[in-house]
């Protein structure tokens, strides 16, 4: 076992603390609402709040399966960031002539989570530091490059930084150039938010069920019915926000997969460990491989270190049974080590995993049934701390029969390409992951599956 994880444990830093909130009471009752929401993550908070604020009328209901934050969105790095395309890059290579609607789309959605965060005085840590992605091959410097030209066609404010100016931002000896867009991303606590976003809710009368998984959705008269175990909720419209889960739309599934993604957590830094990396600018940091790590500064001075492999199981499994995976824990830990050797006996103090809930095109996807009464939205991929509150909103829309600029996009109304069934649909995983870590190896060059995925428009990320 690598040193640094000898008293790890595992939990998740961001809900490891006394003040987390109190479950709400389970479902006990039959109740009658407006609008049902199922699951209490991101997506389905900012589907009650936004809801609640546009209508303060409406009567909604929040049924989750365990509480708040539970599933991804209390496990995630906390990077918030503007891009609803899974970055410039993927943007570019789906939605071209959509692109600049779907970057201002993108930096208005941002700018209305930090309002958001003001109106309802939600303390989650939030600092819009920006975010940097860093070169470590010589070929993703190249890719920066063009990605800087990109960036500038497409007017969005980015700074290459060379190897001296990047190391002078952050220090590691593994550097050789950086992309720092200083605006484009905030940090964020992940669970705070959460909380925060479910208080303010609950504030403007939104009811929430914690521990009320839905068993089953579907239409009853002019509305739908959500089945639980203590009861049903009637509503004249549904909203289902699982993202990674099954349940209890399993036709999700065709085009939305759950990846785990492994994080690690130090104890706090000295002062003089923070000297030795520099980090002034607190920007949430990514290095540029296929396989990547994204890692960032803590408020209390530690570093959320992430990413690298995904993990898919056979059938989709999600929960507890699948979440540890050592192997993937030690080669964090020593990829930590290689980034920063400058801090050679840090430890880690938090281990744990979470459900990214990917599309084939890395974007979320929606979707309508029952005659357009239920609607869903899943699917971000890595990066949906930001796009949730998109998601949601084009989601309202669309169980409202409201035609908007959001439900118009091209992105909004063409679903991802569906994955294969089982057991092809692991096959394919597995073959992609290994054609992943070969192309890294190879100098960023794809080889035959990878060429044959790209042709079709699709690939696997998280
Ligand atoms: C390790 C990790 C790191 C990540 N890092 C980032 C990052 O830094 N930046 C970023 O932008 N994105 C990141 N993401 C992705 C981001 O966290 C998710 O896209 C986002 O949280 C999705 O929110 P959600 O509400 O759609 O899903 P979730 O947060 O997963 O919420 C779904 C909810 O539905 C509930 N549910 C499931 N089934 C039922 C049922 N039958 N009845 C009732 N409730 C049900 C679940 O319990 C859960 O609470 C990361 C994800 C992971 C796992």
């Amino acid at each position: 076992m690598h040193p640094s994880l000898a008293d790890t444990r595992a939990a998740v830093f961001w809900l490891d603390r006394e003040d987390a909130p109190t479950d709400a009471p389970a479902l006990a009752a039959d109740r009658r609402a407006d609008l049902v929401v199922v699951g209490a993550g991101f997506t389905g908070l900012w589907t009650a709040l936004q809801a609640a604020e546009s209508d303060p009328g409406r009567r909604i209901v929040v049924l989750e399966a365990a509480t708040t934050a539970l599933g991804a969105s209390g496990r995630n790095g906390g990077f918030c960031e503007a891009s609803l395309t899974h970055g410039l890059g993927n943007g570019l290579a789906h939605w071209p002539d959509e692109l600049p609607t779907l970057l201002r789309l993108g930096d208005e959605n941002l700018d209305d989570i930090l309002a958001t965060l003001d109106r309802h005085h939600i303390d989650c840590a939030a600092e819009r530091t920006g975010a940097m992605d860093v070169a470590v091959e010589p070929w993703q410097v190249d890719e920066l490059h063009e990605l800087a030209e990109a960036s500038e066609r497409l007017g969005v404010e980015v700074e290459f930084l060379d190897q001296d100016a990047v190391r002078a931002q952050v220090d590691s000896p593994t550097y050789l150039a950086g992309l720092w867009s200083r605006h484009s991303a905030a940090m964020v606590d992940p669970a705070r938010l959460a909380w925060g976003l479910r208080a303010a809710a609950g504030s403007l009368g939104v009811e929430f069920h914690d521990h009320s998984p839905v068993r089953s959705l579907r239409r009853s008269g002019a509305g739908v019915e959500a089945r639980t175990d203590g009861g049903r909720v009637t509503a004249d419209r549904a909203v289902v926000a699982t993202n990674a889960y099954r349940r209890p739309l399993t036709r999700i599934r065709r085009h939305v997969i759950p990846v785990y993604d492994h994080v690690l957590v130090t104890e706090p830094l000295s002062a003089e460990q923070w000297v030795a990396v520099g980090w002034e600018g607190r920007q949430g940091m990514s290095d540029s491989g296929n396989q990547f790590h994204y890692y960032r500064r803590t408020a209390d001075g530690r570093i959320l270190w992430g990413g690298w492999d995904v993990r898919y199981h056979f059938g989709g499994r999600v929960g507890p049974a699948v979440e540890h995976h050592d192997p993937t824990t030690q080669t964090l830990a020593r990829h930590f080590f290689a980034t920063f050797p400058q801090l050679e006996g840090l430890r880690f103090t938090h281990r744990w995993s979470g459900p990214i809930a990917s599309t084939t095109r890395f974007t979320c996807a929606w979707g309508t049934i029952h005659g357009g009464r239920t609607a869903w939205a899943a699917g971000y991929t890595g990066l949906g701390v930001g796009a949730s509150r998109f998601g949601a909103r084009v989601a309202l829309d669309l169980v409202d029969g409201v035609t908007s600029e959001w439900t118009e996009l091209s992105m909004v109304r063409r679903r991802p390409f569906p994955f294969p069934p089982e057991p092809a649909r692991w096959l394919a995983v597995q073959a992609t992951r290994a054609a992943i870590m070969r192309s890294d190896r190879r100098g960023g060059r794809p080889g035959p599956w990878l060429r044959m995925l790209d042709r079709f428009g699709v690939g696997l990320d998280s």
